[in-house]
């Protein structure tokens, strides 16, 4: 085993990011050193790269960022057991502490003391990264490794899509970013009678019809209520899912709520929203907050995938790891869906 390899590092506080050598980490007790295959890009590492306030407060600089991947197991620290080398995984971002209330009942999203991958600790953009072995997700050998390298963003839009019945309801998505399309291409796979998505980007817009949406809509030139109106949402959509953290897209979403729809709220924006608190208590609605991912989410869209979900269409760019400047400044344009980085040598 070698003793350096390459990372993409956050060199110091402010914007960009620089590829470098680092040690490769030694796994210890439970600890699992996974050789990556893919990376892609999350909105995350995009602040991250930017240096916006958030990225400030958590990232410490000389950090290796990332945390969607996939790769395979390259070592077991000591006392692992239920893993072999050269097994295909990814897993969960999100390093939890294992005994607060939350993660003794399951909801590990909810942790009191969440560690974040390439956020609070050393992250996947590397050759190697080393993780708890109760984080590792066994990855079947009949997915796609591409799709499966951005399983964590498609497990939040698996964890806000799936909280509601999607049968036969009709859904409205505000945001077509890569998680609104992919909560997208669920709710079609889950049953929806209609998915319609909206944002101000047409080229993600585009990229939504490709997901197969009933409506694609440019809230900043179409009128949201005449689409309804062709495609017979009579009473208003049964369940939201809020994945842009705009106030606007957020409020036009409880005004075309159906009374006692279901809505999921994904999107975290970088300012306070104001509500019309009349919308939410007139109609009866029911929010939820959606934060990360819980552990039974990588089972489902493991499944979904076998089953047929196709989430291919979302990728629209691959680099090898050594343009990952190209990655990013694809991503910074908002020409983007998935953005994969290829980590062969
Ligand atoms: P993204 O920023 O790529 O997508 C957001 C989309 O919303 C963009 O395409 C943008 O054009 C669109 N938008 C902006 N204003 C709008 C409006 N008025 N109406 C409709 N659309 C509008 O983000 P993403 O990576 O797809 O993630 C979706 C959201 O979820 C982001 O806000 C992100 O921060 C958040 N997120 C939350 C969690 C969590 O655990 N809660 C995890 C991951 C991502
Ligand atoms: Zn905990």
């Amino acid at each position: 085993m070698k003793q350096y390899m390459d990372a993409i590092v956050k060199p110091e506080a402010g914007p960009g990011l620089e590829l470098r050598q680092v040690p490769v980490p030694v796994p210890k007790a439970g600890e699992v050193l996974i050789k990556i295959h893919k990376t892609a890009i999350c909105g995350s590492d995009v602040h991250i790269y930017q240096w916006n306030d958030w990225a400030a407060q958590h990232v410490k600089p000389g950090m290796t960022i990332g945390h969607e991947y996939v790769g395979e197991i390259a070592a077991l620290g000591d006392g692992v057991t239920g893993f072999r080398v050269g097994q295909r995984v990814s897993g969960e971002g999100h390093i939890t502490c294992g005994h607060c209330r939350n993660c003794h009942n399951g909801d590990i999203q909810w942790c009191k003391d969440t560690q974040g991958v390439g956020v609070d600790r050393n992250g996947a953009f590397a050759e190697y990264l080393c993780i708890p072995a109760s984080n590792v997700i066994m990855i079947d050998e009949s997915l796609p490794e591409e799709v499966v390298s951005f399983f964590d963003a498609f497990g939040n839009a698996t964890h806000t899509a799936l909280m509601w019945n999607l049968v036969g309801e009709d859904v409205l998505i505000t945001g077509a970013g890569p998680i609104g399309i992919m909560a997208a291409g669920i709710c079609k796979y889950a049953g929806a009678r209609r998915v319609v998505i909206t944002d101000l980007n047409d080229y993600r817009l585009d990229l939504a019809r490709k997901m197969g949406v009933d409506a694609a809509v440019n809230t900043g030139r179409e009128d949201l209520n005449a689409v309804m109106k062709e495609l017979h949402i009579i009473e208003g959509f049964d369940v939201g899912l809020e994945m842009s953290g705009n106030g606007h897209a957020f409020n036009q979403m409880l005004g075309v709520m159906r009374t006692g729809g279901k809505i999921s709220l994904l999107g975290l924006g970088d300012k306070p929203i104001h509500v019309d608190m009349n919308y939410i208590i007139g109609k009866g609605l029911t929010l939820q907050g959606i934060y990360g991912r819980k552990m039974d989410n990588w089972h489902q869209m493991s499944y979904m995938v076998q089953g047929g979900l196709d989430m291919s269409p979302i990728i629209t760019h691959r680099f090898h790891y050594t343009d990952f400047q190209k990655g990013f400044d694809a991503m910074i344009s908002g020409m983007s869906g998935k953005v994969v980085l290829d980590w062969s040598k």
